[in-house]
């Protein structure tokens, strides 16, 4: 399948490009240093129409194809990955009340998600279940017209400051992935609290924590779409997820590319820039090969889910986000070798980028993960 980018999507990636370039940069690497998450930022991302942009016109958002919002992900994380990470994941969980939420879910959340006044995110891991979505052990209890819910949610991205959740919770223990269901939750109902992960090695811009949720009482048309049918909700969007990681991928290993091609033509070494010597522009070429295959595969996969949520775009989405993902930690590897000791501390943004670009290949489905699905999606 080819994909082609339409003129919109050039318009959209250049609009992105200098935002990334004139806001988010000059500001990237104290936001890095004091793990401050970039408030100001991802209002002006918002004003921009970039807050949770493949949200339908209707409900206020700006209505981007696929392709358009892998440019806008790819274009944010290429400005930087951890206030790319802040702003991009303001619509997590979005696209299941979308797809599956009551109309009055949607009119009453999705409008203030694009206006960047309301967070949202999504919570599926837990301490002791990841990889195994289908071993979650927080469950919802019906209790006449309310859900009880009880569990632990781990790894929450936007746990602290998200104004609601989109919480996965068994509604039929018994029953592995065909008894869990998807539940919206207000952050300030009694019984939820959550405690913040402030030691992680990159992405520090973005907010992530735990989530203890202790007798929370939902009522029960809070439930978003059918009871024992949020697993395969869930399914139906593993494709987006996967290919807005890839996206992120693509936009580090860029942003690596670029600092290292400046760089070795400034830096002199025996008398002349360092990319005169062989080893070092070999390099450089390796890099931007990645890269751009990298963008082919994941624009491949974005142009397949657009036209259809089939057998081929969930593989070409997990062969995206497992290439990507890899070339990303490679390419942000090299970088730092191009910048010699310069590259192993924080004067320079390589340091961020190699620590930034190493999540890519842990959430939504580990690269391990990635390579059983396409192994088991073979024609
Ligand atoms: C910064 C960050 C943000 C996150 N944001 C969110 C979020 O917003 N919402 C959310 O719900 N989760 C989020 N996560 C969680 C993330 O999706 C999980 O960490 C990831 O799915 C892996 O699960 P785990 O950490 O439990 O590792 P495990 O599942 O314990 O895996 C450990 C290792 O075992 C391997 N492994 C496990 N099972 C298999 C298998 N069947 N075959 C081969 N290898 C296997 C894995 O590949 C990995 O190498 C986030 C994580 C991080 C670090």
């Amino acid at each position: 399948m080819a994909f082609e980018l339409t003129a919109e999507h050039l318009a959209i990636r250049r609009a992105v490009e200098e935002f990334g370039r004139e806001e988010i940069r000059p500001v990237a690497a104290e936001h890095d240093a004091q793990h401050s998450y970039p408030v100001e930022l991802v209002q002006q991302a918002a004003d921009l129409d970039l807050v949770a942009p493949h949200v339908p016109a209707e409900y206020g958002g700006a209505e981007m194809d696929t392709l358009a919002t892998t440019i806008v992900t790819e274009e944010l994380w290429r400005a930087d990955p951890g206030i790319g990470s802040a702003i991009g994941s303001r619509g997590f969980g979005s696209t299941m009340l979308l797809h599956f939420g009551d109309e009055w879910m949607k009119e009453r959340w999705l409008p203030r998600l694009v206006e960047g006044e309301v967070a949202c995110a999504s919570a599926i891991s837990e301490p002791a279940h990841g990889s195994n979505v289908a071993g979650m052990e927080t469950i919802a209890e019906r209790d006449g017209d309310q859900y009880i819910i009880n569990g632990r949610k781990m790894w929450i991205t936007n746990a602290n400051i998200a104004d609601i959740m989109v919480v996965m919770a068994k509604t039929k223990p018994a029953d592995g992935h065909r008894g869990i269901s998807a539940f919206l939750v207000p952050t300030e109902i009694d019984g939820l609290a959550t405690e913040p992960i402030e030691n992680k090695l990159g992405i520090r811009a973005s907010d992530l924590g735990e989530v203890i949720l202790e007798d929370v009482r939902v009522p029960a048309d809070h439930l978003i779409g059918d009871e024992n049918r949020g697993f395969y909700q869930l399914m139906e969007f593993f494709a987006n997820g996967r290919v807005s990681v890839a996206a992120q991928a693509v936009g580090v290993a860029q942003a690596s590319l670029d600092a290292a091609t400046e760089y070795a033509r400034e830096r002199e070494q025996f008398g002349r820039p360092i990319e005169e010597f062989q080893a070092v522009s070999h390099m450089l070429a390796d890099m931007a090969t990645a890269v751009e295959a990298a963008r082919s595969l994941t624009y491949r996969a974005a142009t397949a889910i657009e036209a259809g949520h089939d057998e081929r775009a969930t593989r070409l989405a997990s062969m995206a986000k497992l290439f990507a993902s890899e070339r990303a930690v490679e390419v942000a590897d090299d970088a730092i070798q191009v910048h010699g000791g310069a590259g192993y501390v924080s004067d320079h943004p390589v340091e961020r980028y190699y620590r930034d670009a190493r999540i890519t290949k842990i959430y939504e489905g580990t690269s391990e993960i990635q390579r059983s699905i396409i192994a088991d999606h073979l024609d």
